[in-house]
């Protein structure tokens, strides 16, 4: 394929590599590497590497802080394996043109349209290309020479865009072109370097990656490994739940690029392991969420409160799908002179996924959720988001009872357990996963088809992420709500989601959004009106006519499921497969990026 030059810089000094893997093993103890390379491979073979699911073995390149960063290290044919051949394939990029890019603050760079517009020198773009990246997605196509001409961004681009590559790539490639600078000669400064090697004792990353969960900063870390193949960057991660003695240990053999989640950042800060001193680069992946009350505190205690350079000095990068209007204030405390870009309506939802609303009172949820379930084509991954903990468990449990391979995630389930899930999940194990918000989020999975939200959330925001998890780069999927008198205070911004992305709005919906601000906006009249009109009038004009409503069983035949069969049409289970939403449905793809 295209990374031509690449190939043929393998011939890589064996002696050197072998000095360093003799090094690396005297100092090691009880050694987790063994002598198990390709010939002209610089790295060391490490076991049960946290983060790994456990008893994992990964390939781990040895950093090397002096030479030449932005040239190649040898080439690693297992290592190579190992990061890129999960990669995408077949993702259908036509042309783009129609979706709506926004793009302020003084100077704004031109965008690209091709990854060779911009210079991102050799590394990169050989990772691109095993990658299987042929152009960058719209986000991309701004993001990257904005951040590459070293100014300050808040993004917003909706869910499976690309966001991660968006920042990691300019990044990166402004890493390997200044080399380590500053953060090498703190580090010798302070004599813990030797023979061009980081010292053991504290580490001074070039770029931190913040991300609010830990599952989602290990997939961050996961795509640092692949664009920092090749090079002298070692990437790390640390996050709460797991062994901090490991991730220390593994802090420890030098650290260039960290991705972390607030908490453990702060510890490690406290403990001495890392200095932010000479952090060049800030990236708050799902800035909204970062920024809200759960985390602020500790955003400020890292970014304010400690040794890390000013806005200014740094560069400062916020990438979410969602941006509320109070958040973004806050956020500009953090920036300077910064340029902000929005690909699409901040907060809008991808027209590939198929949005469905239904009518399901709470104690009919369970049954009508089996109907989906034994709908869905046997193949794909399915994830169903609860309110509650609790919930998850005693859903997962009703579930596998019923025959069904699930597994669920929440924050009451230790981390192992959360990454097993997860992991089997991925794998097609257990297709259905049982989620709380913690999985709503920045998680990328290829082939989840269908979001189910048994509960909705309260607010807006938390139901784009959620669905965000199907219909990813260019692959269709479908989001269905379960809806009733619980729902209210979404109703209207569920209302404009879906008018927005064009999806087919249930008439009762539109009806109890309408009430809804009647009653805002009127309180002593929409007391005399919500009298006369309950959520059960609406539900059976929704249903036009047809009192079958949309709850028990024998209803949902005669109601469909709105959509293209419209209301007493087509049985439920005839929507969700002759419509295609069965079989042939999982390989279509839509061009989200084209035409
Ligand atoms: P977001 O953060 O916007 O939700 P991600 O960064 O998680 O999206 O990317 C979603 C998927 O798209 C990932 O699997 C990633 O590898 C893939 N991807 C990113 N950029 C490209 C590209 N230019 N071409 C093809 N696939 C891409
Ligand atoms: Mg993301």
């Amino acid at each position: 394929m295209g990374f031509t030059g690449y190939e043929n810089k393998d011939a890589g000094s064996w002696s050197t590599a072998k000095d360093t893997y003799n090094s690396f093993g005297n100092n090691r103890g009880k050694s987790a590497f063994f002598n198990d390379r390709g010939n002209s491979s610089r790295g060391r073979f490490e076991h049960g590497g946290f983060g790994g699911g456990g008893g994992n073995s990964r390939w781990v390149e040895e950093p090397r802080d002096d030479g030449d960063w932005s040239k190649p290290t040898p080439r690693n044919e297992r290592l190579e394996h190992e990061l890129f051949s999960g990669s995408n394939t077949g993702i259908n990029f036509e042309k783009y043109d129609d979706i709506p890019v926004e793009a302020t603050g003084q100077n704004c760079p031109r965008h690209i349209e091709s990854f060779q517009d911009v210079d991102m020198g050799e590394i990169v773009m050989g990772n691109i290309a095993l990658s299987r990246y042929t152009r960058p997605t719209p986000v991309q196509k701004y993001a990257i020479p904005i951040v590459k001409s070293k100014r300050d961004l808040m993004a917003c681009a909706q869910t499976g865009s690309g966001k991660t590559a968006a920042f990691l790539l300019p990044i990166l490639s402004q890493i390997y072109t200044d080399g380590p600078g500053e953060a090498l000669n703190a580090a010798k400064a302070s004599g813990q370097v030797s023979n061009g090697k980081y010292g053991r004792r504290k580490q001074y990353p070039i770029s931190l990656v913040l991300a609010p969960t830990r599952e989602l900063a290990l997939q961050i870390y996961d795509e640092a490994r692949k664009f920092s193949y090749r090079s002298r960057v070692r990437p790390c991660v640390v996050y709460g739940g797991a062994d901090i003695g490991q991730q220390i240990r593994d802090l420890e053999r030098g650290c260039h690029l960290l991705v972390a989640t607030p908490g453990r950042l702060v510890d490690m800060m406290e403990r001495g392991k890392i200095g932010l001193d000479h952090c060049k680069y800030l990236v708050l992946d799902e800035a909204d969420r970062m920024l809200d009350m759960g985390f602020e505190p500790q955003i400020r205690r890292i970014v304010e409160q400690d040794t890390m350079p000013h806005k200014g000095v740094r560069q400062t990068m916020m990438f979410s799908a969602t941006f509320p209007k109070e958040i973004q204030i806050l956020a500009r405390d953090f920036l300077e002179e910064y340029i902000f870009l929005a690909v699409g309506r901040v907060g809008s939802t991808s027209e590939n996924i198929t949005q469905k609303v239904v009518w399901v009172e709470e104690s009919d949820k369970r049954s009508f959720l089996l109907d989906l379930l034994s709908a869905t084509g046997k193949d794909s991954l399915t994830l169903v988001f609860v309110e509650t903990k609790k919930g998850a468990d005693a859903l997962e449990d009703f579930l596998y009872r019923e025959g069904y391979a699930c597994t669920s995630i929440h924050g009451d389930r230790s981390q192992r357990d959360r990454e097993e899930a997860l992991n089997q999940f991925r794998s097609g194990k257990c297709p259905i996963l049982v989620a709380t918000a913690v999985a709503a989020r920045g998680l990328d999975i290829s082939n989840v088809k269908h979001v189910i939200n048994f509960d909705l959330p309260s607010d807006i925001e938390e139901y784009v992420h959620r669905i965000g998890r199907t219909g990813r780069v260019g692959n269709l999927g479908l989001a269905t709500s379960f809806f009733n008198d619980k729902n209210g205070n979404i109703t209207k911004d569920l209302l404009d989601i879906l008018v927005e992305a064009k999806q087919e709005v249930p008439s009762w919906l539109e009806s109890l959004a309408y009430e809804h601000q009647h009653k805002s906006s009127n309180r002593g009249r929409s007391k005399r009106f919500s009298g006369g009109f309950g959520a059960r009038d609406y539900r059976q004009t929704a249903a036009g006519g047809n009192t079958g409503g949309f709850g028990g069983r024998g209803g949902r035949n005669q109601t469909g499921h709105g959509g293209t069969r419209g209301f007493g049409g087509g049985g439920f289970g005839n929507f969700y497969t002759s419509d295609g939403y069965g079989g042939n449905y999982s390989h279509s793809q839509v061009d989200w990026w084209g035409n």
